[in-house]
């Protein structure tokens, strides 16, 4: 594509110069969707026992929920309150999507599940469920099941993959395997369920070169959304410990570093990959050292798109579909 030609629609039918998720609710909607948060009281394979103790290294989920989330209260509740939250900070959202977000959140029989999940679909203004889990705590029962919802309500289940290498997985005790991750995205969309994806960028023992050959083989993954993040060391977490005792192990992104990254990471994914977020943010308190100091996630957002336009770049300009080959 010539340098100066200018695209007004990408094949993603807006201007904007990734496939971003917002626009891709106000797509299907029209209008705005906010996700609500739950924690529902999941626990996962990897902390009870089942697959590990522990739980992964870098992880403590308390960072990343927002402050109405506690299992104490009913998913109703929880809903509630988020509601109320995200009101003063949005004008104009009119339908909710319940996203039981903490831990593992298939993780239990199906009938816990269905209750659950239909607790929050019976709320009034959500239209739908977003799913977050591990690729091994999905079978062919609730697959079955939640396919029968998608007939009604938008369904989508969220796998954290969060690296593509076994060795990666090993060591941050994930307690799955790759392959494992692979095969639950593809049994999820044979069900015609929507598939999301979680990736984490800078783990330990991964080269900056095989974090971006990822992009590849995630490209050729049957997922529609993904979140990125970059790492984050959080306190109280095993992750902790060995950055203190072998920090050289750690290639941490500054945010200038991540941001080159990323808009070079972007140019080679799939453009039909929906971008939810990529960078993550936890409440100061929970970080160990400065992390990006002041810089936001919207104010990084502002900076991608700034350098897309002046690079006059976008989502998956380098991309190959290797499957045509
Ligand atoms: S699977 Fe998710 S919630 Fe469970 S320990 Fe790992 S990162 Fe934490």
């Amino acid at each position: 594509m010539p340098g100066n030609q200018k695209i007004k629609n990408y094949p993603w039918g807006h201007e904007r110069r990734f496939n971003a998720y917002s626009n891709y609710f106000r797509e299907i909607y029209g209008a705005r969707v906010q996700k609500v948060s739950i924690d529902a009281g999941f626990t996962c394979p990897n902390r009870d026992g089942s697959r590990g103790f522990g739980g992964c290294t870098y992880c403590n989920n308390d960072a990343f929920n927002p402050s109405y989330c506690q299992p104490s209260k009913s998913v109703s509740e929880q809903i509630g309150e988020g509601i109320e939250f995200h009101k003063w900070r949005y004008d104009g959202a009119i339908s909710y999507l319940a996203y039981f977000q903490a831990y593992s959140n298939t993780y239990a029989s199906l009938d816990i599940l269905k209750k659950l999940y239909e607790e929050a679909l019976n709320y009034p203004g959500v239209i739908g469920l977003i799913i977050g889990t591990r690729p091994d705590c999905i079978d062919d029962e609730k697959l079955e099941y939640l396919k029968e919802l998608c007939g009604k309500f938008y369904v989508a289940v969220e796998y954290g993959i969060e690296s593509c290498y076994n060795k990666t997985l090993k060591r941050i005790n994930r307690g799955h395997t790759f392959e494992e991750a692979v095969l639950a995205l593809e049994r999820t969309t044979a069900y015609g369920i929507t598939t999301g994806a979680h990736l984490i960028f800078g783990l330990p023992g991964e080269t900056r070169g095989e974090m971006m050959n990822q992009v590849d083989i995630i490209s050729g993954l049957p997922i529609k959304t993904v979140k990125f993040h970059q790492l984050q060391i959080l306190k109280g977490t095993c992750m902790e410990m060995e950055f203190k005792n072998n920090p050289a192990d750690f290639e941490l992104f500054t945010w200038e570093e991540y941001l080159d990254f990323f808009i070079a990471f972007l140019e080679r994914l799939n453009p039909t990959i929906v971008v939810e977020r990529f960078t993550g943010e936890v409440p100061p308190r929970f970080l160990t050292g400065e992390g990006w100091g002041k810089k936001r996630t919207d104010q990084l957002l502002y900076l991608v798109e700034k350098r897309l336009e002046e690079l006059d770049t976008w989502q998956g300009r380098l991309y190959e579909d290797k499957s045509k080959k």
